[in-house]
C-alpha cells in the first residue's frame, strides 16, 4: 500500500502539470470509487473549474479547485494515478479527468479500494480530516512533546501505534519498520513505556525515514508507480523491511520476521531488544 512518501512523490510529479489547468470533465467509470455519492455529483462539481493546488494530508491527495471545491483521493491498496497525453485507456480504469491542455489524469485501481470524495468548502474538508487523521509527521506540529503526549499512558505496541492514522498520519507498514529500526526500538514495546529520549529518537527516525523514502521517489514493492508508470527505488534501500534472514547492516544479526499489529514486521532483535515481560507472580 502506498504510504506518505509514495503519495508525496505523486504530488510532486503531478502538481506542476495540474495547477492552473481547468478540468474539462471528470468521468467516474466505477460508481464504487465515490460511493455513497452519485458519480454525477462529482462530475458536476468539477466541470469547468480551475485547479488551484494539489496537496497532501497523510496518505490523501487533495485537488483544490476554484470556489472552494476539493476532490480528496485515496489510493488504498492498489490505486495509481497516471498522467497521459494519448487517448487509450489502460485496464482497471476507475475515473478519468480531462484537462484543458488535452492531457488526462487517470485513476487506475485493480482491487477497487481507492476512493474519490468531493467536499464543498474548507470547513467540510477540515472536518473530514479531523475525524480521520492525526499529526502530520513532516509538519512543524510533529514535535517530541506532541508525540510524547500521544503516547502517554498507552499500552499499545509502538508499531500498532504508528500504523494508526488517527495518531500519526501517513506512516504504514514499511516506514514503521524502518523508523523503529533506526530508533532501535522493538515494534512490540508498549508505546507508553518509551523513555523521553526514545520518543525523541522515534520522532527523528520517522522524519528521516519518510524523507529517505521521498528522496528515493517511494518504494515500488507491489503496485505503486509514478505518474508516468516508472518505479520508485526505496525498496533497494530498506534497512530491515523485507530482509528476513539477511544480516543487519549495523550488527550482522539475521533480520527476523514476526507479526505485530497483524502485519509482517521486520526487526533486528539485537539492535531492537524485546521488551521485558513482567512476571505474572513472584517466585
Ligand atoms: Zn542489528
Amino acid at each position: 500500500m502506498p504510504e506518505l512518501p509514495e503519495i508525496e512523490t505523486i504530488r510532486r510529479q503531478l502538481a506542476p502539470a495540474l495547477e492552473g489547468r481547468r478540468v474539462e470533465r471528470l468521468e467516474v467509470l466505477d460508481a464504487r470509487w465515490c460511493e455513497p455519492a452519485p458519480p454525477q455529483a462529482l462530475e458536476d462539481a468539477l466541470r469547468g473549474r480551475t485547479i488551484e493546488r494539489l496537496w497532501r494530508r497523510g496518505k490523501y491527495l487533495i485537488v483544490s479547485l476554484e470556489d472552494d471545491v476539493h476532490l480528496v483521493m485515496h489510493l488504498r491498496m492498489t490505486g495509481n494515478l497516471l498522467l497521459v497525453d494519448n487517448a487509450g485507456d489502460p485496464p482497471h480504469l476507475r475515473a478519468r479527468i480531462a484537462l484543458d491542455d488535452g492531457r488526462r489524469l487517470l485513476f487506475v485501481d485493480v482491487r477497487r479500494f481507492g476512493t474519490g470524495v468531493v467536499l464543498l468548502g474548507s470547513d467540510a474538508l477540515a472536518e473530514y480530516f479531523a475525524s480521520r487523521l492525526g499529526v502530520e509527521p513532516l509538519s512543524p506540529d510533529f514535535t517530541r512533546d506532541a508525540l510524547g503526549a500521544l503516547a502517554r499512558g498507552r499500552k499499545q505496541p509502538v508499531k500498532a501505534f504508528l500504523l494508526n492514522q488517527e495518531r500519526v498520519a501517513g506512516v504504514g507498514n514499511i516506514y514503521a519498520d524502518e523508523a523503529l529500526f533506526r530508533a532501535r526500538i522493538h515494534p512490540l514495546c508498549p508505546v507508553g513505556k518509551l523513555k523521553r529520549a526514545q520518543i525523541e529518537d522515534l520522532r527523528d527516525s520517522v522524519i528521516e525515514t519518510l524523507n529517505a523514502g521521498i528522496d528515493a521517489k517511494g518504494a515500488s514493492i507491489d503496485d505503486f508507480r509514478h505518474v508516468d508508470g516508472a518505479r520508485g527505488s526505496f525498496q533497494e534501500r530498506f534497512l530491515v523491511h523485507d530482509r528476513e534472514g539477511e544480516p543487519c547492516f549495523r550488527c550482522g544479526t539475521p533480520i527476523r520476521k514476526l507479526r505485530a499489529a497483524g502485519r509482517g514486521t521486520y526487526v533486528c532483535e539485537h539492535c531492537q531488544p524485546r521488551p521485558r515481560v513482567r512476571r505474572a507472580a513472584p517466585r
